[in-house]
């Protein structure tokens, strides 16, 4: 659970204008991060997807092998067989899992929007959020890396690097779950695709630059919002 006083602390600012200021701390340090790496919304949703328990680097060469085999394309995915599927994305890992869940994702695409992700785009958010989370392999990760990237909704992702940030930060405790935090950031930030897109692609950045499992805060653009923790301002 989110701690509610911080909300209204007198002193230190309220978490909305903190991490406003977050933002543009991150921003004016790093500068835009020229988010999603995909050519297509298609390639950005095959990412989303293979990118779990793996590093991009990976995913790209299994992207890279799919595209040599004209399977970047919603028809041939769901023709092709698991197993030649799972082979062709043998380099992200865990590939056969990831296999059939990339068939459940187009297996809905197919059942729920004949197709086009045109049709799932019509969709309320919180309603095509809702479907994308009953399909199996999909977590919220995910669905929101899918949603903000590839479909351009306003929903802001939230993985472990934020889970960081925000803990080290003092901004919620370890009992936060996925939904409180990315509640703390929609009620904070104001529903923005191009916001959102910005800020989580910052966060990430910072996570891999500065607030690793050991923070180096020395030099980071957020250390003086610890210092002002630590005096107690
Ligand atoms: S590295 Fe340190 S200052 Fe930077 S975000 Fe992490 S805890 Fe904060």
């Amino acid at each position: 659970m989110l701690e509610a006083p911080r909300m209204t602390d007198p002193v230190r600012p309220p978490v909305g204008e903190t991490l406003d200021l977050f933002y543009h701390r991150l921003f004016e340090a790093f500068g835009p991060q020229g988010w999603w790496p995909g050519r297509s919304p298609l390639e950005i949703i095959v990412g989303a997807i293979l990118t779990q328990n793996t590093n991009w680097q990976n995913v790209e060469k299994a992207i890279a092998r799919l595209d040599t085999a004209g399977a970047l394309d919603w028809a041939v995915l769901r023709d092709l067989p698991a197993g030649q599927l799972a082979e062709l994305i043998r380099p992200a890992g865990y590939y056969n899992v990831k296999a059939k869940r990339l068939k459940n994702f187009v297996e809905w695409l197919w059942e729920s929007c004949a197709g086009d992700l045109e049709q799932a785009r019509e969709r309320p958010l919180d309603q095509l959020r809702d479907e994308l989370l009953s399909i199996n392999g999909i977590g919220p990760e995910t669905a929101d890396s899918i949603l903000l990237y590839a479909l351009e909704m306003p929903t802001f992702v939230v993985d472990t690097y934020t889970r960081r940030m925000l803990e080290r930060h003092d901004l919620i405790d370890s009992t936060a779950g996925y939904e409180d935090m990315r509640s703390l950031f929609q009620l904070a930030v104001r529903p923005h695709v191009a916001r959102y897109n910005e800020y989580h692609a910052l966060i990430v950045r910072l996570g891999k630059a500065h607030c690793r499992p050991s923070p180096r805060c020395a030099g980071c653009p957020l250390e003086w919002h610890l210092k002002s923790i630590a005096d107690g301002e």
